[in-house]
């Protein structure tokens, strides 16, 4: 009798602390909500006034200021144009930090996406006075079936970083096919550069939010210290990982894999795309 009613007092006890864990959880639940929700509203907020401020900048900007002026409206652009760039990527992590981000599966041409990509930043590479080379496999399929917004984005962050750190030097993208398993491609990805490389010590950090080489690097090199939070996450929506070696002053290389399902078809027939 006795140890039924310990049985009983300890089975209470137990569904107590149970139900206040699942308390606790929808507590933790709705105030990260409503800190995504608040920083949502806040950036969208601020976008607003913040496109207006950089339109008008670009209008006056065009009107052949003086030379004074010049000076100001240049920094009040590059300034529009951080702020911009910081909004966009807070919202960004905060859309796939609250599972607002949905993976498209759409038929596109990796080739191309990176041919595109590759000429929006010649410019950059130019400027750095760098040698711009990408190495695409003819193994890998024309038309493939993924996300080409997101990545995009991985890629963009991860060349623009690469051209931004390296001065007279080399900066390569190479896509290797490893395997056609399954209806998928298995794509192995370098991004290789021969600019200032990272510490040891900051290997694992620099994919943390906010985190860059050092304040002298970040008043250098400009940029949010979002970037590559932004890339890791993609990819981990992806189900990939990104890997970095690098050895200050000799250069960085990124890498990750992708498995991309692809299709016999043209992608202009519009195929219909099962999961
Ligand atoms: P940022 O906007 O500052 O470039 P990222 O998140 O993209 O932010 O990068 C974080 C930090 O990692 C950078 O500030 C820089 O110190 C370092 N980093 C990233 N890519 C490279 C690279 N290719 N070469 C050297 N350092 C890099």
């Amino acid at each position: 009798y006795k140890i039924n009613i310990i049985r009983k007092k300890s089975n209470l006890l137990l569904q107590e602390k149970n139900n206040e864990l699942i308390i606790a959880k929808e507590k933790a639940e709705k105030a990260s909500n409503a800190r995504a929700d608040f920083l949502s509203t806040v950036s969208h907020e601020l976008r607003t006034p913040l496109n207006a401020i950089n339109g008008i900048t670009h209008l006056l900007l065009e009107e052949n200021p003086k030379k004074s002026q010049l000076h100001y409206l240049s920094s009040l652009q590059y300034s529009g144009n951080y702020l911009t760039a910081f909004i966009n990527d807070i919202l960004e992590i905060n859309k796939i930090d609250s599972n607002k981000i949905e993976i498209e599966r759409i038929n596109f041409d990796l080739k191309k996406l990176l041919i595109d990509i590759k000429n929006s930043l010649n410019e950059v590479a130019t400027k750095n006075k760098n040698e711009f080379i990408l190495e695409i496999d003819n193994a890998i399929p024309t038309h493939l079936i993924g996300d080409p917004i997101k990545l995009s984005q991985v890629f963009m962050n991860l060349i623009n970083n690469a051209l931004k750190f390296t001065k007279n030097g080399k900066v390569s993208i190479i896509a290797k096919l490893k395997s056609l398993q399954n209806q998928k491609a298995i794509i192995a990805f370098e991004i290789i550069d021969t600019g200032i490389g990272i510490p040891e010590e900051k290997l694992e950090s620099v994919f943390d939010s906010f985190s860059q080489g050092s304040t002298e690097i970040n008043r250098k090199y400009g940029g949010t210290g979002l970037g590559l939070t932004i890339v890791k996450k993609i990819l981990n929506l992806l189900e990939s990982e990104i890997h970095l070696k690098s050895n200050v002053g000799e250069g960085s290389t990124f890498s990750f894999e992708l498995a991309l399902a692809f299709n016999e078809q043209q992608p202009d027939e519009q195929v219909p795309v099962q999961e």
